[in-house]
């Protein structure tokens, strides 16, 4: 007797469920509709969408049907969002709801007193809570991707700017390039913000037209960085890096070091970057530094765009830096002269040389403190010396002054936690990759 009570209580409990998902139905089929039409009516500048955001009531144990019914029709609170359109003042958009102006201005005060409102942005998102008696009692402008600053009107109006939490995913891929580095990148859905990381990455080990070839494989993995409950996602940084060349692997990890940077290193714990040489030469003195100086021999005063390195005939030149050699022979009053090109950013250039390397000409690539040619005294030159340049997006710089990235090498306790970090990130990477 009481089994088959327990059934037919069940089954009445599906059937309310059923009804309920139906007037669900009909109410969202409605509400829709209302939208429709209340964009049409509104100033054609706001787009208004309605989204119910009320708990749903659960099935209640009540036996009257009628009554839950009507509770469940009258949602409790409503939001409204708005998105921000071109021309739009915050002041038009309160238009759209039941606030006299008094309220109106007392709102805009508080607001500019943490924000200012004229810094509103076309596509900003801003959410009005609203009550079942229509009144706004909560207004969220979204200022950036995880920050909200919120106004809560119930009483007195209260301003406060809220941190949302974020939570990161790591995506991991590989890719052969057919084609370039970056198009291929693209074609393989990578975002063009972390292909633009990758490159500068890369940027002081590889010469991009000359190096990457067909087939050469990419593996990288990014960080995307979520806040709850929305979908859209901001991209963080490259985790992890790898480019094969051939026989040759260049391998990047991610590391925050000890002096709170964040940088790449490889397996051997060496910095990305690759510092400059300010001295590419072995026991010189400065004879001349950068800087205005009266030219000795045309006797006009010049702009010195470079450093002057008294050294004996046959003095040893090294590379800078490692990188490309862009150009090598007589250049005017240079005399004999070299330029590498390091990457996009950096050149170095070696002038009145005696004589080059052995092997050294345009299009060969050199390590730093490898021996490219010879001091001497060619072109407009007084004695023996090396004027040395260092070339900084394509404007000639003082090489002594200049702030050179760091070329670190990891070592001790930081090497050690760098160890395990990067021993993480690979494990990482591959799991994505191969799960
Ligand atoms: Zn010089």
């Amino acid at each position: 007797m009481s089994l088959s009570f327990k059934k037919t209580t069940l089954l009445f409990l599906i059937f309310c469920g059923f009804l309920f998902f139906l007037i669900n139905v009909i109410e969202i089929n409605s509400n829709y509709k209302n939208i429709k039409t209340s964009n049409a009516t509104n100033s054609p500048q706001n787009t208004l969408i309605t989204k119910d955001i009320s708990n749903k009531p659960l099935i209640e144990t009540d036996d009257s049907t009628e009554n839950s019914f009507k509770n469940l029709k009258k949602p409790e609170s409503k939001e409204k969002i708005i998105i921000v359109k071109k021309g739009q003042t915050f002041l038009s958009i309160l238009d759209n709801f039941n606030f006299d102006n008094k309220k109106k201005f007392a709102i805009i005060n508080a607001i500019n007193s943490i924000y200012d409102l004229r810094e509103l942005k076309v596509n900003q998102k801003i959410i009005f809570l609203i009550d079942k008696i229509e009144n706004v009692e909560k207004i969220i402008i979204e200022l950036n991707f995880n920050t909200n600053l919120e106004a809560d009107l119930r009483s007195d109006i209260k301003i406060i700017k809220k941190e949302l939490e974020t939570f990161s995913e790591i995506n991991s891929q590989e890719y052969v390039i057919s084609n370039s580095l970056y198009a291929d990148g693209i074609n393989n859905n990578i975002p063009n913000q972390i292909l633009i990381k990758l490159i500068q990455l890369f940027s002081f080990d590889l010469d991009f037209q000359r190096d990457i070839q067909k087939d050469t494989k990419v593996s990288i993995s990014y960080e995307k960085i979520f806040v709850k409950n929305k979908p859209e996602y901001a991209l963080g940084n490259i985790e992890y890096a790898k480019i094969i060349i051939k026989n040759n692997t260049l391998e990047y990890f991610k590391f925050l070091t000890d002096d709170g940077f964040i940088d790449y290193f490889n397996r051997q714990g060496k910095n990305v970057k690759k510092s400059i040489l300010k001295t590419p030469i072995d026991g010189a003195r400065i004879s001349s530094s950068f800087g205005m100086r009266k030219h000795p021999i045309s006797g006009f005063n010049k702009m010195h765009k470079g450093v002057d390195f008294a050294a004996p005939i046959g003095t040893p030149v090294y590379a800078g830096g490692n990188g490309v050699i862009e150009m090598v022979g007589v250049n005017g009053g240079y005399g004999k002269y070299i330029r590498i090109r390091h990457n996009n950013e950096y050149k170095t250039a070696y002038a009145h040389l005696n004589s080059y390397r052995k092997g050294i000409s345009k299009g060969v690539r050199v390590n730093q403190g490898e021996i490219i040619g010879y001091v001497g005294s060619t072109g407009r030159s007084t004695g023996p010396h090396l004027h040395y340049e260092i070339i900084y997006q394509n404007k000639k710089v003082n090489p002594l002054k200049l702030k050179l990235p760091s070329g670190k090498i990891l070592t001790g306790n930081e090497f050690a936690r760098f160890e395990k970090n990067y021993k993480m990130i690979l494990a990482n990477h591959l799991n994505n990759l191969f799960e």
